[in-house]
Parts: structure tokens; C-alpha cells; sequence
């Protein structure tokens, strides 16, 4: 098993925010579903063995037909249903792993705008420092509000990332992390966040501003727009 990268692909969300019948991994983005672009990035990643997908109970088998078996993900040795919270959908997909599992890279399914060259620079952390995750630099200037809407304090961005993923981890110590946050009812708003509570210290990747999440409807068309622009540059 050596130094394989098994990955999870975490996209059993609803979305609620997109405001759309469909949900936001399977809408179109370049003529493909969102969730095609990242899976096939993975796909095509040699030192990946292994992808476990989480879908969203109902979506199973739309899943299954319309882009596992239509664009022949080869890696993709299982589609599992996810929980009602991501971090639920993600220690599914870590139990479905096998327990010789080296490292495991966690992805959101909503992030098709990622490279390979950014999961090749997380892994090489992770493989040297156990941990690694992917975050750029604070553009705007952050400051804490109070209930009332009043500015309670002006953050020094300099020292503030904002994260992404596909965050990389020992496979073994992130298992133990999300037993420990189980037992504790600790939630976390991403995986390195729980890996840093009951393990330890998680290494920054400068990541690709370009790499965002589909939250909202008007992300579709910005991505859509960073695709194409990405593309032209390849050409
Ligand atoms: O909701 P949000 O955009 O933060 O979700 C981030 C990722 O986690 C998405 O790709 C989404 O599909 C996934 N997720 C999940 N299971 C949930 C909620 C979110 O796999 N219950």
C-alpha cells in the first residue's frame, strides 16, 4: 500500500442555499456535472488507488448511472450514503476504508475547480508532516462582530487563510481524531479542524484562489467563467 493516496469524496449535501431543484454535484458546469470535474482530476492522480464517494441517500443511483458508470471512474471502488452533517458523511467514508490505509485525502464534491498539481503539493506535506490542507491568504479585511452588528475587533490578516480542501491526512490518526470528536460530540467545520483537537499540527499548502466551493448560485457562473479561462490558458 506504501505511499497511495485513497480519497473521499464528501457530496451527499443538499445545498439549500443553491435555490435549485437540482443539486448543486450534479449541475452542469462546462456540459459536466460538478462532481465529474474533481473526481476525474483524482482519477487521473497515479498515486491514488482507491476513491470512495458519498452521496446524498437518494442520489444514489443517479450518482452511480450518470457519473461513475457514464464517465467510467475506474478508481471509484464505492458509493456510500452520507449522514445528515458532512462530518458524519466523511467518518462514513473513512470506516470504508480499508485499515492498511496510508494517507486519505478528503475533498469536497462541491470543489470542481481543483488541480492536480495542488493535490500533488498537499500530499508531499502531508507524507512529511501527517497533515496538510490547502488555504489562501485573507484578501479582505476580517473583524469580529458583536450581536448587535458593532465591530468587536479588527484581525491582523496577515496571519488568516481560508481553508479548502482536499485536506491530507494519516489515515490511522485522522480515524482516531473523528473516534475521539464522536465520543465527544465535537464538531468541527472541516476535517483538519478535528485532526488538530485530538491529534496535532496540520501543515498550510498555499492553495489556488481559484479552487471554490459552489455555494451559491452565482458561484455556477463564476466557475463556469474560471473553467473557461483556465482552459484557453492550457491551449
Ligand atoms: O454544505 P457545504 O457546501 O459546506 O458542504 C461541503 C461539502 O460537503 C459538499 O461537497 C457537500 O456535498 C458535502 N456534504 C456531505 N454531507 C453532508 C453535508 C455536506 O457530504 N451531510
Amino acid at each position: 500500500m506504501g505511499n497511495k493516496l485513497r480519497v473521499i469524496i464528501a457530496a451527499a449535501g443538499l445545498g439549500s442555499r443553491m435555490k435549485s431543484d437540482i443539486n448543486k454535484q450534479y449541475m452542469l458546469l462546462a456540459g459536466k456535472p460538478v462532481l465529474y470535474h474533481s473526481l476525474k482530476v483524482f482519477n487521473e492522480i497515479e498515486v491514488v488507488d482507491e476513491i470512495i464517494v458519498v452521496a446524498h441517500l437518494d442520489e444514489i443511483d443517479y450518482c452511480q448511472k450518470n457519473i461513475i458508470d457514464k464517465y467510467e471512474f475506474a478508481k471509484v471502488t464505492k458509493l456510500i450514503p452520507g449522514g445528515k452533517e458532512r462530518q458524519e458523511s466523511v467518518r462514513k467514508g473513512l470506516e470504508n476504508l480499508d485499515s492498511r490505509t496510508n494517507l486519505v485525502a478528503v475533498h469536497d464534491g462541491a470543489r470542481p475547480l481543483l488541480e492536480s498539481k495542488l493535490v500533488m503539493k498537499i500530499y508531499d506535506e502531508a507524507r512529511e508532516h501527517g497533515a496538510a490542507i490547502p488555504g489562501v491568504l485573507a484578501k479582505e479585511t476580517l473583524k469580529i462582530i458583536d450581536n448587535n452588528n458593532f465591530i468587536k475587533e479588527t484581525l491582523d490578516r496577515s496571519h488568516i487563510v481560508t481553508i479548502q480542501t482536499p485536506q491530507i491526512f494519516n489515515y490511522q490518526e485522522l480515524v482516531k481524531a473523528y473516534h475521539l470528536a464522536t465520543e465527544d460530540n465535537f464538531k468541527g467545520t472541516d476535517d483538519a479542524s478535528i485532526y488538530e483537537k485530538y491529534v496535532g499540527k496540520v501543515k498550510l499548502v498555499i492553495g489556488d484562489s481559484t479552487n471554490i466551493k459552489i455555494t451559491n448560485p452565482e458561484d455556477i457562473i463564476f466557475a463556469e467563467q474560471l473553467m473557461l479561462a483556465k482552459n484557453s490558458e492550457l491551449r
